[in-house]
């Protein structure tokens, strides 16, 4: 089987057009023609016939397959079903802010964490994606966008926020973000990519040292380590206390900050006495919070919370000078708000 073209990050490119004597300004060529146009097409650009029969004969150029589109009646937010080679499927979601998107992508098939409050958990792990089908996800949604929103086809920020855990697929999910990073490829800046994880460390420290820039989110949900292994079973092997030590050593650039996600439940963790320790716990560090009220599925066993305990909960917070972000649920009635992604209860999913 051909190697996919969006596997390669620029320096491999490169190292494929030395290897076999191409000419050197092939690599910028290709890779501005992929990843700066609406359309999908061959290039016809500034390139030498024999390097562009060499890649086509040599590699693949497919992207996943939009299988379903769903759009949010409410709020403009997209979600798409992509159908991959082996007939898996996966989910990413556009989120509109003011004409402009920002794309929460999937970096695995399932997720291995298990989350007690998270719809994507319940599949299991199937693979990790490659790297073309992370980046893929954004190509497709873009150029969908170019088509179905013509004017609006503008994705400001990336958020590893679908399904899977980004931290545990690492190898493909930094060659993704070198793509999107690279000013022949997406160009798009540091600030504006997030990696969310459920804490898994040693994915962690390869954030730290490989990606510095790209930002992190953490997903706390519970500042007591009980209950946090209750929603988070991998919080029995990476606690929350090393976790949150690990993350207060590595250095952060000026305007960087961690991003710590907190999903409020009802009667779970939603009380005044949880929000002081939260306070507590992140009070002196560069720390943004996101609140966000849990979002219901098919099955769920939590229930959102009340409004008034979300105010209350978030006030406590504010005593504690942290920014603090209600996030509201866009998406939820196209199951695309967190949370609610599970691609193997579409209907018309085939294994
Ligand atoms: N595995 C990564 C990224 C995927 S989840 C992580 O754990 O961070 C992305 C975000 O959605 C996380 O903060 C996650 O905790 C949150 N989330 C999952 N299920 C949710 C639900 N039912 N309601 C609200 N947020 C949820």
């Amino acid at each position: 089987m051909k190697k996919s073209f969006y596997d390669l990050n620029f320096s491999d490119l490169e190292t494929v057009i030395n290897q076999n004597n191409l000419n050197g300004s092939a690599a910028a060529v290709l890779f501005n023609w992929h990843y700066k146009k609406k359309e999908n097409a061959q290039c016809n650009d500034n390139i030498a016939k024999s390097s562009l029969a060499f890649f086509e004969e040599n590699f693949d150029f497919s992207l996943p397959e939009i299988n379903t589109v769903y759009e949010s009646k409410k709020d403009r937010s997209v979600k798409f079903l992509f159908k991959l080679k082996d007939n898996h499927k996966i989910e990413t979601v556009l989120i509109p802010f003011h004409n402009k998107y920002s794309i929460c992508l999937s970096s695995q098939v399932g997720c291995a964490m298990n989350c007690s409050f998270c719809f994507t958990g319940e599949q299991g792990l199937k693979r990790n994606l490659t790297t073309s089908e992370i980046v893929g996800q954004f190509l497709q949604a873009w150029r969908w966008l170019a088509t179905n929103r013509p004017g609006e086809e503008r994705i400001l920020n990336i958020v590893f926020m679908g399904q899977g855990e980004p931290l545990h697929n690492f190898d493909a999910v930094k060659k993704a973000c070198e793509i999107f990073l690279s000013q022949h490829g997406t160009s798009i800046g540091v600030q504006k990519i997030t990696i969310s994880t459920a804490g898994y460390i040693p994915g962690l420290k390869r954030w730290s040292q490989e990606i510095p820039g790209v930002n992190l989110a953490l997903s706390l949900h519970s500042p007591f380590e009980e209950k946090r292994n209750e929603l988070i079973p991998i919080n029995k092997k990476y606690p929350l206390d090393e976790v949150l030590t690990y993350i207060d050593k590595i250095p952060l650039n000026k305007k960087q900050f961690i991003t710590y996600e907190y999903i409020l439940i009802k009667d779970f963790n939603d009380s005044s006495v949880d929000a002081k320790k939260l306070g507590t716990i992140l009070a002196d560090k560069r720390a943004y919070i996101n609140l966000i009220p849990f979002n219901s599925f098919p099955g769920s066993r939590y229930e959102p919370p009340e409004l008034d305990s979300i105010e209350q909960f978030k006030a406590v917070l504010d005593t504690f000078r942290i920014p603090t972000l209600i996030r509201s649920a866009k998406g939820d009635d196209v199951l695309a708000a967190c949370g609610q992604l599970n691609s193997k209860n579409q209907s018309n999913y085939s294994e």
